[in-house]
């Protein structure tokens, strides 16, 4: 685990895909916290492309 400014949250469980909920295969580069599918789908709003 990196010690990032997110670190202070560990422990609370709230790690859930923002859009679907799920926990499975979470992004949380950018701090954004969505779950691969998600992240394909969200990305191109969001701003990111083919990543
Ligand atoms: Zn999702």
């Amino acid at each position: 685990m990196v010690a990032t400014p997110d670190t202070k949250f560990k422990g609370r469980g709230k790690r859930k895909c923002r859009f679907c909920g799920t926990s499975r295969g979470l992004i949380r580069k950018y701090g954004l916290q969505i779950c691969r599918r998600c992240f394909r789908e969200a990305g191109e709003s969001i701003g990111f492309r083919k990543y």
